[in-house]
């Protein structure tokens, strides 16, 4: 959606509240289609003595296999960002502000580069998720298998590897 703020830009101390949603399911990640729902934004726009702070409360299902144990997850997923719009940037430039000289933003193309950056690096079904066992390949979430009977700490692992 291309929001167009000049009303906003042209009335000091105006505020703007209103809500649309996108659709992000064209968008891989890994390899993957992880944005099963369409993003849910809450639009607040600003006008704080001639700039203009957009902030965007964004909700959505993202779905994709569990890191450790492969299972497949939805998680539902809340960012909220914020940006400051001006209509030209001045001498110092700062990559906190979005110049918009004719007043109106690309939200889709915005929110979609905010919300890659935002998604979490490592995606686990739960924090603790036990993984799968390394050597028989089973769900140890799910059930324990024969090899697990001589578990090492973790940290202990560490020292062995060190020792050996
Ligand atoms: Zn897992
Ligand atoms: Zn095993």
């Amino acid at each position: 959606m291309i929001l167009d703020l000049k009303a906003i830009f042209l009335n000091d101390g105006s505020v703007l509240h209103t809500d649309y949603s996108f659709s992000m399911a064209e968008v891989k990640v890994d390899g993957i289609y992880p944005f099963v729902s369409p993003v849910k934004v809450d639009i607040t726009a600003e006008n704080r003595a001639g700039l203009v702070k957009l902030s965007l409360a964004t909700s959505f299902n993202y779905q994709r296999p569990c890191d450790r144990c492969g299972t497949g997850v939805t998680k539902a997923m809340h960012y909220d960002f914020e940006h400051y719009l001006v209509t030209s940037l001045s001498g110092d430039q700062n990559d906190d502000y979005i110049e918009t000289p004719d007043h109106t933003i690309d939200l889709d193309e915005l929110l979609t580069a905010d919300i890659l950056l935002e998604l979490p690096s490592k995606f686990l079904c739960s924090d603790n998720c036990k993984g799968l066992c390394p050597k028989c390949g089973a769900n140890l979430n799910e059930t324990t298998c024969n090899c697990t009977t001589k578990q090492i700490d973790p940290r202990l692992e560490v020292l062995k590897q060190l020792i050996e």
